[in-house]
Formats: structure tokens, C-alpha cells, sequence
């Protein structure tokens, strides 16, 4: 299996290191060409924004929501999760995802970069330790569909619970960063159970 991770902008260097503690060597993926050679993808956190624009300027854009709508699996960290989304909140004013996952997310939810912050969640289908989540100007999710499944919740500054990490068959989705942690429980399970 081959995978490859944008590298468009934000932290792609940290999930291909991530990946190849898994063994798994990473293919960083910028043009259709390096889109097609790959059967699964990791979208890193950065700022979804940016993300969106340098996808259009490089004309990857619509292959890789045709992949994703055609079942290829993807993981995304963060701004990864955004671009994942169905709808979001607190959009740019016509901010586009690659959709896929049927969530709302609300950017910025959890406040602004100063407001970032480590905390362990638990997450049983992922870890049977808890895990070290990393939240940076990080989203959640607020409102999910009935074909998503709910792998950590974290209690958000409005005292409500919100999930944070999300399943929905060949697609992933975590609020948090773990490729700048050495637990790499989130990449395998995106490698043994999701793109399995
Ligand atoms: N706030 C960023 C966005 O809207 C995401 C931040 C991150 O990936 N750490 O895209």
C-alpha cells in the first residue's frame, strides 16, 4: 500500500516521520501525478484555508475529492479534519472542504492560537492507553451524522462535550495533532484498521 500525505502546507515533515514509524514509507503528494500513484492519503494539520487555495493553484483540488468520493481512505489532522468536513462553521466566506465526512466543525472552536493546548483524551477503538491529543487553534465537531462514528469526545470552553475524533468507513478525522507526538496510535490505526 502506498501512501502519501499533502504537502501543500502546514506539518506534512511530522506525519511523514509519524508514517515511517509505522513502516511505512510516505510519499509527499503536491500534483495529480504523485495523486494517482498513491492508495491512501494523511491531510496534515496547517490552516484549512491555505490549504484549499494552494490545492486549486495545483490543480488537485477536485482529483482528490473525486478519490475520497470514490473510497480512497484519508486521515486528517486539524485543518485535515476541516477539509474532511462536510459543512463548516466559522468558514472564510466561501471556504470549500474536500467533504466526505458528515460532520459539522466549527474552526477555531476551542479559541485563538494562544489558546492551544495538550490534554490526554481517551479513545478505546484507537488506544487502550489514553492518548496525548495536541490542540492548536484546533476545530471540533458539532453536529454529526448517523454514519459517523465517535472515537473521543473532549469537553469544550462552552462546558459541552464535542467529538474530537471521527470515523466514518475509509475516512478519519482528529481535532488534535498527533504526528508532533511520538504516540503513533492514531497513524496505526489509520494504517491497520482504516485502510484495511
Ligand atoms: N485553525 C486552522 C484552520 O482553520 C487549523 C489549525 C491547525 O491545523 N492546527 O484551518
Amino acid at each position: 500500500m502506498r501512501v502519501g500525505v499533502l504537502a501543500l502546507q502546514g506539518d506534512f515533515r511530522e506525519h511523514v516521520g509519524a508514517l515511517s514509524h509505522c513502516q511505512v514509507q510516505a510519499i509527499e503528494v503536491r500534483r495529480v501525478s504523485e495523486l494517482e500513484s498513491i492508495d491512501a492519503l494523511v491531510i496534515p494539520g496547517g490552516e484549512s484555508t491555505t490549504i484549499v487555495s494552494l490545492a486549486k493553484t495545483f490543480e488537485v483540488f477536485e482529483p482528490i475529492k473525486k478519490r475520497i468520493a470514490a473510497g480512497m481512505p484519508v486521515y486528517g489532522s486539524c485543518a485535515g479534519m476541516i477539509m474532511l468536513a462536510n459543512q463548516i462553521v466559522a468558514a472564510k466566506e466561501g471556504q470549500e472542504t474536500f467533504g466526505g465526512i458528515d460532520i459539522t466543525v466549527r474552526r477555531n472552536a476551542f479559541g485563538r492560537q494562544i489558546d492551544s493546548f495538550e490534554s490526554d483524551v481517551i479513545a478505546p477503538a484507537i488506544s487502550n492507553s489514553t492518548i496525548r491529543a495536541v490542540f492548536i487553534r484546533a476545530p471540533w465537531v458539532e453536529k454529526v451524522g448517523k454514519d459517523v462514528e465517535v472515537l473521543a469526545t473532549y469537553t469544550g470552553t462552552d462546558g459541552v462535550s464535542h467529538a474530537v475524533a471521527v470515523r466514518q468507513g475509509h475516512l478519519l478525522a482528529t481535532a488534535f495533532h498527533p504526528e508532533i507526538t511520538d504516540d503513533y496510535s492514531v497513524h496505526r490505526y489509520f494504517l491497520e484498521k482504516v485502510c484495511k
